[in-house]
């Protein structure tokens, strides 16, 4: 199954319904009906399906179907078609997801052997890596819904230890407008770009802040809200006194760190800066931008969906992740959501991702006994 799925080219860019249309056939030879819910272009699809009585809460098993580009990496071997050497899986996407969806579908057969007391939902989510895109669809449908899953399951990397926290994150577009002038009349300009420089400065002092004051939680690593600028563009010709300039970035803040704080502090710090820039063309001003929200997940180790995870997993602690994952957002929707899935991040994105076989066991394990205990 694993090298199935490994084969389906479903880089972000890349329409993933190859592979969607092959789990719903799957599916559907086992005699289970599936729900695919297309996005906007139809070029993408998610998949839900139920096991088992469909007028209880029961546990999903959530795994986003979307792998990172290979673009630019250097691979021993071809990504998408899996290659097994000295106990390890290779391929694009092993430990970062296909592997987990690998096993909750190959278990279909065992859901299906007796029957459930409680359902087995499955979900896959296109747009994951991308800020979490497709999913946000799904859960929409799901949240109506009087007997949606009680306990949610994401099989991200984590080894198998059950993660409870993650931080959320949060883009935003900033667009400085200045105003053109040639070069050698600087003063009957507005500098777009040194505007825009201003902005970003003021940011990475306040991540500076962060970092030496906090708040801090030690389970996180790096244990504090992170800011970054990841794009700039503006400008056109070093003779030209830019007019326009915008830049993204990207805050990964604490659950209990307030991302609106800090975008106030630069929004508050912009307007002090206008009065300079529309003294020379009223129109000059910033404009801001939310491109991307992931909320953070931040569940207890007494919560029940932890305790279940703990419990399949045989792990004694749980332990928290800096990366994002949909965990948020089904927290969001009133879904307690752990993660908990084969293999490491620390070989997710890179090249020559792989997965221990081992790792693949240990998740078949924690399905059997996810089956045992819903019957
Ligand atoms: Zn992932």
């Amino acid at each position: 199954m694993i090298d199935r799925l490994v084969a389906f080219d479903t880089t972000s860019r890349e329409s993933n319904l190859a592979l969607i249309d092959f789990v719903r056939n799957y599916l559907e030879d086992w005699g289970v009906k599936s729900e695919v819910v297309y996005d906007s272009t139809g070029r993408k699809a998610n998949l839900f399906a139920t096991i088992g009585p469909a007028d209880q809460g029961g546990v999903l098993l959530s795994g986003h179907s979307d792998v990172v580009p290979v673009d630019g990496q250097a691979w021993d071997s071809d990504p998408f078609k899996i290659e097994t050497r000295s106990q390890k899986i290779y391929g694009r996407g092993s430990s970062d997801m296909k592997s987990f969806i690998a096993v909750m579908l190959a278990k279909v057969p065992d859901y299906l052997e007796r029957p459930l007391a409680k359902p087995i939902h499955l979900a896959l989510s296109h747009d994951e890596e991308v800020g979490c895109i497709g999913i946000r669809s799904l859960i929409e449908i799901l949240k109506p819904r009087a007997e949606k899953p009680r306990l949610c399951i994401i099989g991200e990397p984590t080894l198998m230890q059950p993660v409870i926290a993650h931080k959320g994150s949060r883009r935003l577009r900033c667009h400085v407008h200045g105003h053109e002038a040639h070069s050698s009349l600087t003063d009957r300009g507005v500098n777009a770009v040194e505007y825009a420089a201003e902005l970003i400065a003021f940011l990475k002092n306040m991540a500076r802040r962060k970092r030496a004051e906090g708040p801090f939680d030690s389970a996180f690593d790096p244990p504090y809200t992170t800011i970054h600028t990841g794009i700039v563009t503006g400008g056109t010709a070093v003779n030209i006194v830019p007019k326009e300039c915008r830049f993204d970035f990207e805050m990964r803040h604490l659950p209990e760190d307030d991302p609106d704080a800090i975008t106030e502090e630069l929004k508050h710090y912009a307007a002090t800066l206008l009065p300079e820039m529309q003294a020379v063309a009223a129109e000059a001003g910033f404009a801001f931008e939310e491109t991307n929200v992931v909320a953070p997940l931040s569940a207890k180790d007494s919560d029940e969906v932890v305790q279940l995870a703990m419990e399949l997993s045989g792990a004694n602690s749980t332990g928290k992740v800096s990366f994002a994952t949909e965990g948020g957002l089904y927290q969001e929707a009133g879904i307690p959501t752990v993660i908990c899935g084969p293999g490491s991040i620390e070989q997710a994105h890179k090249p020559n991702e792989f997965i221990a076989i081992d790792q693949i066991r240990q998740c078949e394990i924690f399905i059997d006994r996810l089956i045992e205990r819903v019957r």
